[in-house]
């Protein structure tokens, strides 16, 4: 199969859909890989690299597009990219159409196949495209709730492991899923005091079993949750509820209750933020203070961290790539349900039941 990867002209997108590794696997079986010239510049990888394993580099966005028969990349496609693809052309990428009635619409036009990483699924109903984001922003979480934490730049001035003969931070996790277990796992390995709370015991039994002495888990409600802000230094959010936003685990009232200098990491900010005072910010001006008490709230958090983000995230969509280059879209689908759950619109006709929901649209 011919396979295609463009730059990602997405605004701040600095990570690329294939690594050189990735570009490897293909050309060894005989499949042909178009890099776009400087792809992987960003995300640490040159041209050489990719041309050493064979890729083909090719000049233009338009170039790459139109020697494909299959695209992967890394954000849906824009606005300049919807002419470019073509009828049976397969796309493989995060999509979010349900965010997007245009680019669901324009997708539709082009008579694609187009396959979501976001919404290929495990049979346990695990999103494994989705998993290594969390991971990369649950580590983050308390890399960046550490440097605000710095007084020079409105934190309390307080060292999350303290130093012998001076007691370390106290970090609150919130949620124990993917984004929770790597959030503490961080603040315990630089020494913090840690808790973490979810709802699902499931999973405070596990994080009990698995986390070393200085993570301590209870159970999420708003009594303990209360008692916790008083003295926590860093605060992370990393609560889901799936397809709902996410619950208002801090009231603009609890601020109050904290100590100035408190930073607030929401890594559920893009399912609205678990902190009512949450608002969206970027990576050029990630935090605000409300009453004292620093937010940090960037919805884009692994585009800070392109080389990690880009080989977390093609280390799980490989494996389905190299099924697709293999078999062709149809037959790697019919051989592999999770691969299939991707499947969002299919030569102009959706066929993701939630997606034509949210358009009052026909399957
Ligand atoms: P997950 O499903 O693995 O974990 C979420 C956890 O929250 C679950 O264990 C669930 O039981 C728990 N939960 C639900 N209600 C709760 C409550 N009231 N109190 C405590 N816990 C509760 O999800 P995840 O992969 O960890 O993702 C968490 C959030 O982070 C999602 O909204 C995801 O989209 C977001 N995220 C953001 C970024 C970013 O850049 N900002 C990057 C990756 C993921």
């Amino acid at each position: 199969m011919k396979i295609g990867v463009p730059i990602e002209i997405k605004n701040n997108e600095n990570r690329v859909g294939m690594t050189p590794s990735g570009v490897f696997e293909l050309t060894k079986r005989n499949h042909t890989v178009y890099i776009q010239k400087n792809a992987g510049y960003n995300s640490g990888f040159l041209d050489e690299d990719y041309k050493e394993v064979g890729a083909i580099i090719l000049d233009t966005i338009e170039e790459v597009y139109a020697a494909a028969e299959m695209i992967v990349k890394v954000k849906e496609p824009i606005e300049p990219e919807y002419k470019l693809i073509r009828e049976d052309q397969v796309v493989f990428t995060y999509f979010h159409f349900a965010s997007s009635e245009v680019l669901t619409r324009a997708m539709m036009d082009s008579k694609a196949v187009c396959i979501a990483y976001e919404t290929v699924e495990d049979p346990d109903g695990s999103l494994p495209l989705l998993i290594p984001m969390s991971e990369v922003a649950g580590r983050m979480s308390v890399q960046q709730g550490a440097k605000y934490l710095e007084k020079p730049i409105m934190g309390r001035g307080i060292l999350l492991g303290g130093v012998p003969g001076v007691p370390p931070a106290k970090v609150l996790v919130l949620g124990a899923g993917v984004v929770g277990i790597q959030a503490a796992k961080m603040a315990a390995g630089l020494g913090a005091n840690v808790f973490i709370m979810d709802i699902n015991m499931k999973q405070l039994r596990y994080v009990s079993d698995i986390m070393p002495n200085n993570v301590i888990s209870e159970f999420s409600s708003e009594y303990n949750i209360r008692k916790h802000i008083k003295d926590s230094d860093l605060i992370i959010g990393g609560v889901l509820i799936k397809g709902a936003k996410a619950p208002k685990l801090i009231t603009r009232d609890m601020l109050k209750e904290m100590q100035p200098g408190t930073v607030m990491v929401d890594v559920a900010v893009d399912q609205g933020g678990c902190f009512e005072t949450t608002v969206p910010t970027t990576h050029q001006d990630p935090t605000y203070i409300i009453d004292d008490v620093v937010h940090y709230s960037v919805a884009n958090m692994p585009g800070a961290v392109p080389y990690t983000s880009t080989m977390a995230l093609t280390n799980v969509t490989l494996p389905y790539v190299v099924k697709l280059a293999e078999m062709g879209w149809k037959k790697a689908c019919k051989k592999n349900p999770s691969l299939a759950k991707g499947l969002n619109i299919v030569k102009g006709k959706i066929v993701y039941p939630e997606i034509a929901e949210a358009f009052d649209m026909n399957l």
